[in-house]
């Protein structure tokens, strides 16, 4: 049987850190503070939006929600943001993707300044992950995972580690943080031809596909530490992840469920870098 990574676990260890820094700030006259940026009522974004709500609160995090409607122009969303990189009382902004089709998602996030990036959707952000130049924020996904193996004491110098999916979310800045930390990283995507055999050879699975059950017996080899991104919903309305959780458990060394896992550990890392932004407006703390 797996070790189950719990991502409560992980978020109740951060918990106490996190409350003590924003006290820290808030003593000193700055409350952080994350604008979430809306386009549009997709029930996604508004549960996205919802939960990412509840959980800075709960750290003593301000949270203004900006929610346009979802015939706005391009000009209109721009000013918006804007006015947000010009707002010294907000530290991080958060814009719910995917926008409406009409408007052009890149300009959007490149008119966002890579300070108040607390998401690393800039282009500024995604040269910081790959390049290793200290500037914006990683995806907080990305950070989750990395995070998560640091919780769990995994080793990642000289491992073999395979990223299943090759997105900007979340697929390749994790791959470039694993790199970072020494691993030796392989990237599958869709047009892989033998996914099972990558990824039996790795010592370390993130799989990040939003295939369900994609990572299954044929891909898994004792001893594995698997990480779970992918998330599906059911015909039955629940939620699956990528790997086969039952063939996984068997073989494993550690495993991360969905949901309960990744997920779960996201939304505290976004509270992270928005308490983080703030520190970098005050130097001396
Ligand atoms: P995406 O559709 O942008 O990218 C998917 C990637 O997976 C692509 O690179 C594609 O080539 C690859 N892929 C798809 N099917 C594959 C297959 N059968 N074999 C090999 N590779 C395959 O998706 P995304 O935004 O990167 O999200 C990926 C998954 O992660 C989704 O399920 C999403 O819901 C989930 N997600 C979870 C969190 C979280 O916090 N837990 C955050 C972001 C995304």
């Amino acid at each position: 049987m797996a070790r189950i990574i719990a991502g409560k676990e992980i978020v109740t260890s951060m918990n106490g850190t996190l409350k003590q820094e924003t006290a820290l700030l808030k003593e000193k006259g700055c409350t952080p503070t994350l604008a979430i940026v809306r386009v549009g009522d997709q029930p996604e974004s508004a549960a996205y939006q919802a939960g990412a709500t509840k959980r800075c609160e709960k750290l003593g995090i301000a949270v203004q929600a900006l929610i346009l409607p979802q015939s706005s122009s391009l000009n209109e969303v721009l000013e918006v943001i804007e006015a947000l990189n010009h707002a010294p009382s907000v530290h991080g902004v958060l814009l719910l993707r995917p926008f409406p089709a009409h408007l052009d998602d890149r300009a959007i996030r490149d008119t966002l300044c890579c300070e108040k990036d607390v998401d690393g959707v800039t282009s500024l952000s995604l040269y910081g992950v790959f390049t290793g130049v200290a500037q914006g924020f990683p995806p907080c996904t990305a950070q989750a995972c990395i995070d998560i193996l640091d919780y769990c004491g995994i080793p990642l110098r000289g491992k073999r580690a395979v990223v299943v999916g090759a997105s900007l979310v979340i697929g390749r800045p994790v791959a470039m943080m694993l790199l970072a930390r020494g691993a030796t990283v392989t990237l599958c995507h869709i047009d892989t031809v033998d996914l099972p055999s990558e990824c039996r050879r790795a010592e370390i699975i993130i799989a990040a596909a939003g295939a369900r059950s994609l990572i299954n017996e044929s891909c898994l080899s004792p001893g594995q530490v698997i990480l779970d991104v992918g998330v599906t919903v059911g015909a039955d309305g629940r939620l699956y992840g990528d790997v086969d959780f039952e063939a996984a458990n068997a073989v494993a060394a550690a495993l991360s469920p969905v949901p309960g896992g990744v997920g779960t550990v996201t939304t505290t890392i976004l509270a992270k870098h928005v308490i983080e932004a703030a520190k970098r407006t005050m130097p001396l703390i």
